[in-house]
């Protein structure tokens, strides 16, 4: 089993963004390898930079609130894939470093591009039963002119002899030890070339329009995230995720409220006083349903497990059927005429005792 990201850091789940950063700073402090005399030390300080680095991250956290590890677990790592992400910051604070450390073959410079976030709009029954969706975006790929290299004639970087990180001895509070970070010269690559490629500027990815299919799950929501990994902004460690953000339409006659829906049926009054089969929508189509006599305005009917899908379960949602006893606002002769041989009977029922008995004081 995974930890949990909350866990790991120590923090609730509704902890503040400056609470998670000051708790990830801490365990930090006491898990970094270069100065941690702790057990595991390295083990534990990747932990809480995974952690971190989706919690930070408003859509990411939002994304793991939602869904948990599951959100990230299609990279294949099993987890959430931080290599990308950018701790210089928090790092030189921390050890007084003027560049930040190098883990994870990630520094300043040589970060993944930034997530972006899409608004897709989808009908009621899109949302209810899922879809495919066809996304027309702007992405990179791979430079068809230098595959993906960026220039031509190639030759090993001479700063970094190829490995592409060159060391640097840091001084902080804790002593000093030697750090890595990327080669400023070949930007990581370990290889320069003679010639830049001049259809992608020597980044070897070029801009392409592109539409891509994606599968819409059952039983999303307005505000609901996707995420679609790797088709976010361009950066030099990668591209950054997509998120499709989705807003449901109404529907004419269901309410959704969650996974359950709500509708409203009318009733004529000898429906609702004599009772009868109604045939009503559902979801999966229509059915009878059966009112029982001296049914009223506001009685509701449940329907188990006639409601949506949960997005993240096997359980099913409500359907709940509200009654309303529409009275009729015309009425012709011969209506008229049965109604008034109604009202020589006696239709007061216990109901009526409390008015009756303070009018007759
Ligand atoms: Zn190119
Ligand atoms: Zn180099």
């Amino acid at each position: 089993m995974k930890k949990d990201y909350y866990e790991i850091l120590g923090v609730s789940k509704t902890a503040s963004p400056d609470e998670i950063k000051s708790a990830f700073r801490k365990l930090a402090k006491k898990y970094h390898p270069d100065v941690s005399k702790e057990e595991n030390a390295a083990e534990k300080f990747k932990e809480c930079q995974e952690a971190y680095a989706v919690l930070s991250d408003e859509n990411k956290r939002k994304q793991y609130d939602q869904y948990g590890h599951a959100a990230f677990e299609n990279n294949g790592s099993g987890g959430y894939d931080f290599s990308g992400f950018d701790f210089s910051d928090i790092f030189s604070d921390l050890f007084g470093s003027s560049f930040g450390f190098n883990f994870g073959g990630n520094s300043r410079g040589k970060t993944k591009g930034r997530d972006r976030i899409m608004r897709v709009d989808l009908t009621f029954e899109e949302a209810v039963f899922g879809t495919k969706k066809t996304i027309n975006i702007d992405t990179y790929e791979e430079c068809d002119s230098c595959y993906g290299k960026g220039g031509f004639d190639e030759s090993i970087c001479p700063t970094c002899h190829g490995t592409g990180t060159v060391t640097a001895e840091q001084r902080t509070l804790f002593g000093s030890f030697m750090t890595k970070t990327t080669c400023p010269k070949c930007s990581g690559k370990g290889r320069s070339y003679k010639k830049i490629c001049s259809k992608c500027s020597g980044s070897g990815k070029i801009k392409v329009n592109k539409d891509i299919e994606v599968k819409v799950p059952a039983g999303v929501d307005t505000g609901n995230q996707q995420r679609v990994s790797g088709y976010g902004e361009f950066g030099v460690a990668g591209c950054g995720d997509l998120y499709l953000e989705y807003r449901v339409r109404g529907h004419e006659l269901f309410e959704r409220d969650g996974n359950d829906i709500y509708l409203e049926v009318p009733l004529t009054i000898t429906e609702a006083v004599l009772g009868c089969k109604k045939e009503i929508p559902t979801l999966t189509g229509k059915v009878k349903l059966t009112i029982e006599p001296g049914s009223n305005t506001g009685d509701k009917l449940r329907l188990k497990g006639k409601g949506i899908d949960d997005v993240h379960s096997y359980r099913k949602g409500d359907m709940y059927v509200i009654l309303k006893v529409i009275l009729p606002d015309k009425l012709s002769r011969d209506q008229k005429k049965l109604f008034e041989q109604l009202d020589k009977t006696d239709l007061e029922t216990k109901d009526f005792n409390k008015f009756n008995n303070y009018m007759k004081k």
